[in-house]
């Protein structure tokens, strides 16, 4: 069984064309997307369109909710708020509908995915440091629990004696008795300084879990480009070269 895990597209049709020829070359079984298709990138629509083809699950970020207004965007800063009022305009009544009525969590095979935290989903908090994600062990029962939101990659465990720990692993054999939370970072806005698009592949086989996280290089300055024709802020274009 072959699991392929994206998340955080973020309107960069860019990054995502390049990346799906990669994924259908891993023939995956399922292929799950977490949330934040669009926000932030120019090509929200043609991101919509190809999510809906290729993923099998689509759990809600909290840009799919900000735009179709199931969240408020009153905590959002200017940048990704002037983002998500761009969003708006640019996407069909038909896809505003479909953010609309996007799960917030799914689980299978002792698997949960979720966009931001276990715990509260719609709260949208961060698992960021071996800390955050050491509460959110006891907010679910399956063996991994997959994330986005953060575009932060990393792999936190916690072991039967309720040890934590922290990877930042390209590769890594899950343990039979270790519970884990796994980042799989950003396909369209990466922040941790590696401005390739990231995305992960869990196989499971005959009981053995391998996690592995892709980089995949894209034409970054095409999807700079159309962020700034469009007119989005011009700090959304410059953060793509950075991966911040
Ligand atoms: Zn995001």
């Amino acid at each position: 069984m072959k699991y392929v895990i994206i998340s955080d597209i973020h309107g960069n049709i860019e990054a995502l064309n390049t990346v799906i020829p990669i994924i259908e070359g891993e023939k995956p079984d399922r292929i799950i997307c977490l949330g934040d298709i669009v926000g932030y990138g120019a090509s929200p629509s043609d991101c919509l369109k190809k999510i809906r083809e290729i993923a099998d699950i689509v759990v809600a970020g909290n840009h799919d909710f900000a735009v179709c207004g199931n969240t408020s965007i009153e905590y959002f800063n200017p940048i990704a708020k002037d983002a998500v009022l761009w969003t708006r305009k640019n996407i069909s009544q038909e896809e505003i509908d479909y953010l609309r009525n996007l799960p917030l969590t799914h689980s299978e095979n002792n698997i949960l995915f979720v966009h931001s935290v276990p715990s509260e989903p719609q709260s949208w908090e961060y698992i960021s440091t071996l800390g955050d994600a050491i509460e959110e062990f006891s907010f679910f029962t399956e063996k991994i629990c997959f994330i986005g939101h953060s575009h932060q990659p990393a792999i936190f465990y916690e072991d039967r004696m309720k040890r934590h720990g922290i990877y930042i692993n390209e590769r890594l054999e899950l343990r039979e008795d270790y519970r884990y939370i796994i980042n799989v970072g950003s396909i369209g806005q990466p922040r941790d300084g590696d401005p390739r698009a990231a995305f992960g592949i869990l196989e499971i086989d005959k009981g053995n879990f391998i996690f592995q996280l892709k980089r995949v290089p894209y034409n970054i300055g095409k999807a700079q480009e159309k962020i700034l024709k469009n007119g989005l802020p011009e700090f959304l274009a410059m953060r793509l070269a950075m991966g911040k």
